[in-house]
């Protein structure tokens, strides 16, 4: 029976004429070595018997682009856990996608930037607060040194910033705003690093993510515009693309993300629901039972001038109808 809540009867009736979007995220591994208290990309649910294989995983960036999707974000979990993200990579340049991988920095060693630098066009890099007393105390740090009380992520993340910048990758800057974050001023440390594009997220409860974990981390809507009153300047100085903040309500419903196994799935309705396998039914099937809300897409900003050069790398094309069902 059709919902009568009229926010989700919009939702559904948005779901009947869209298309896929440009951006797509792909979480395509669910794993992570760091304890962030508040992620909402546990995964938890998801069975690790049934995740894609490595042959499946490369074929989703071409059925993507077939779609119409022009950039691809390769996000997790810890993306850098994945021993063939270079290859990834590959296959979604191969299919002429704009690239990002969305990390917390710890498998982006110099060695591998200088292997694969030339198959990103974005990379994002998550950091909370000015100081690594508050990441501690988030859970932003690997786990071994979370054991300890320490955390050494803002370390380490500088040395990645300026190494993949050395490349001349563009920087996203990943921010989430909690109860342990709500008061720090990052100002002087977003003057030194410049992202290209600053996100700041309201900490977002996410049923069966990151229930009971975060319940003490929320804030109100006046909690969240506190900081980035205090932080705005950096839109005034760079403009409107290069500091997006995205409260709760804008967070949902309002990005086209596929999962490890290959389904789109949404959080509109507060937990994660799933649609099928974009390798059983296809990306068209999949995507319209997926609930998005196109224009919460376009009011956090999803479309922007991203760049990014289809002939980065020279790779044959790919043969779609090889990997069709
Ligand atoms: S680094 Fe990202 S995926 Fe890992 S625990 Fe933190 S928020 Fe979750």
């Amino acid at each position: 029976m059709m919902s009568r809540d009229p926010r989700i009867v919009r939702e559904l009736q948005l779901s009947e004429v869209r298309v896929l979007p440009k951006a797509v995220n792909f979480h395509f591994i669910p794993h992570c070595n760091y304890g962030c208290k508040f992620c909402f990309a546990t995964f938890n649910d998801i069975p690790s018997r049934s995740r894609l294989s490595k042959e499946d995983t490369l074929k989703i960036p071409a059925l993507l682009a077939n779609a119409g999707a022009e950039k691809i974000t390769l996000v997790g979990g810890e993306p850098t856990l994945c021993p063939w993200l270079n290859e990834l990579l590959e296959e979604s340049k191969r299919a002429g996608l704009t690239t990002c991988v969305v990390t917390n920095g710890t498998g982006m060693t110099s060695d591998w930037l200088k292997e694969n630098h030339h198959l990103l066009d974005w990379v994002g890099i998550s950091i909370d607060a000015s100081n690594d007393i508050i990441h501690a105390k988030i859970g932003r740090g690997l786990r071994k040194d979370l054991v300890k009380g320490v955390s050494k992520h803002l370390e380490l993340t500088r040395r990645v910033w300026k190494a993949c910048k050395k490349y001349g990758i563009k920087m996203k800057l990943n921010t989430v705003i909690c109860s342990e974050n709500v008061e720090d001023d990052m100002s002087v440390l977003v003057a030194e690093l410049k992202p290209d594009r600053w996100k700041i997220f309201q900490v977002l409860p996410v049923e069966g993510q990151n229930s009971g974990c975060v319940d003490n981390l929320l804030l109100s809507k006046e909690e969240f515009d506190s900081w980035i009153k205090r932080h705005e300047w950096y839109k005034e100085k760079y403009g409107k693309d290069a500091f997006v903040a995205e409260s709760n309500d804008l967070m949902r419903g309002s990005y086209a993300m596929v999962d490890a196994l290959g389904r789109f799935y949404s959080n509109s309705k507060g937990g994660h629901v799933y649609s099928d396998s974009i390798l059983d039914v296809g990306v068209e099937k999949s995507w319209k039972k997926n609930c998005f809300n196109e224009e919460r897409f376009n009011d956090r900003g999803g479309i922007y001038d991203w760049g990014g050069d289809s002939n980065i790398v020279n790779l044959p094309q790919i043969n779609i109808q090889a990997i069709i069902l």
